[in-house]
């Protein structure tokens, strides 16, 4: 058995690699980027308006014949003199003779003499070619997260492909006799498997879509069948179940079958102790406890960091923070416990439920409080740790 600090040492030291690949940005939402992105053009690309008015040189002249317009996407270059002024647009190309624009709300207009009654400053409401980037400039660094902005930003660039890093490829092996799918019958000593969709959507929330799903009965042949198929295909294989020292536990067992090495088995922690991790070369194997509370518990604190590591984030783990403790929480075996929490304006409070086979209070908490194996006792209004749920 191991600490948690050792087992969470271990798996990030026994990442898997990142891959790379070019898609299209509108496929690159909350991806990595796995390259800088220089700007191909400069933006504004022209000098722009940026009001509704008109463009004309600046002297100390107040009135001016207008000599025409300009509309946004016209890309004609009126000549202009001193004296002389052109209707503009927000976005249309300011004449190069032009310096400065006026916005209408500061102008009279009769026929075709303009008035400014409000003289604007030298160069007001005229973008600059490049103000925002220039041509060749990074436009976004290697290691930013593509969010929608950052995604439009590079469509205004014209970027249209960008090379990030790829989500792995994930399979979820779900093991027990005991279980049935929602919808059908459940007869009694059966019950409703619900790791497999707490694990697939704590995936998709991770940017994972993808992962295969794999079920077995508790048949040691026909787990190790199963574990020797999803290795073929997946980059991390995580399992649900049979980990634990029953009888019927052969998850352990298949996973030597297929020379999966053990990295760490068994966890000092409150859930989650049988915690198993390995490695077949490059591919990943984590074999989490199937209490529905232990497995979600391990999910967040070891498996999310490896998998977003992956994916190329730098905070790969769920944020820790600090809060109040409501009351007092005791810790009497000398194991971390990570309990299903709620914090609120700075305060933690433990919820009712820790069981490892409660989903209850974790439906309702936003924090996994932790208190490390050393520590008996947290007194109330002593400061504890604690990981936020996303
Ligand atoms: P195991 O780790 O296989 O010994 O399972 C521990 C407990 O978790 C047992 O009570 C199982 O019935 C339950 N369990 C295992 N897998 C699931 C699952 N996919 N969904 C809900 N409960 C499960
Ligand atoms: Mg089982």
């Amino acid at each position: 058995m191991i600490s948690v600090t050792k087992a969470l040492k271990e798996i990030d030291q026994n990442g898997i690699a990142k891959k790379k690949s070019k898609i299209a940005i509108a496929d690159a939402l909350n991806l990595v980027l796995a390259e800088n992105v220089f700007s191909p053009i400069n933006m504004p690309s022209f000098k722009q308006s940026s009001m509704d008015g008109y463009a004309f040189i600046q002297s100390e002249e107040h009135v001016f014949v207008l000599k025409g317009e300009v509309q946004a996407g016209n890309g004609t270059n009126i000549s202009l003199r001193k004296g002389e002024a052109i209707r503009i647009f927000t976005g249309a190309r300011v004449p190069d003779d032009a310096d400065t624009v006026v916005m209408q709300e500061h102008t009279t207009v009769n026929e075709d003499v303009l008035r400014i009654e409000k003289m604007p400053n030298f160069g007001a409401n005229v973008r600059p070619v490049g103000e925002q980037i220039k041509k060749g400039q990074i436009a976004l660094e290697k290691g930013a997260v593509l969010n929608e902005a950052a995604i439009g930003f590079l469509a205004g660039l014209g970027v249209a492909e960008v090379v990030v890093f790829m989500p792995p490829k994930v399979g979820v092996l779900i093991t027990g006799n005991e279980l049935k799918e929602v919808g059908e019958k459940l007869n009694d000593g059966e019950v409703y498997d619900s790791n497999s969709i707490t694990l697939k959507l704590a995936l998709q929330k991770i940017g994972i879509d993808e992962a295969q799903f794999f079920k077995v009965k508790d048949s040691l042949k026909a787990t190790a069948e199963i574990v020797e198929k999803a290795l073929k295909t997946c980059d991390v294989l995580l399992i649900s179940g049979g980990i634990s020292v029953g009888d019927y536990d052969f998850v352990k067992q298949a996973l030597e079958e297929n020379q999966v090495e053990e990295i760490f088995y068994k966890v000092n922690q409150k859930p989650g102790k049988p915690l198993w991790f390995g490695a077949k070369g490059e591919k990943r194997v984590f074999a989490l406890p199937g209490n529905p509370a232990s497995s979600l518990s391990c999910f967040y604190v070891y498996v999310l960091p490896l998998l977003r590591a992956s994916l190329g984030f730098q905070d790969n783990y769920l944020r820790r923070k600090k809060a109040i403790a409501a009351a007092e929480i005791i810790n009497v075996h000398g194991k971390t416990l990570f309990l299903k929490g709620n914090v609120l304006n700075g305060i933690a409070r433990q919820l009712k439920g820790q069981a490892s086979s409660m989903l209850k209070s974790f439906a309702v908490s936003n924090a996994l409080l932790i208190v490390p194996d050393n520590v008996e006792k947290i007194k109330e209004g002593e400061e504890i740790n604690y990981i936020e749920l996303l």
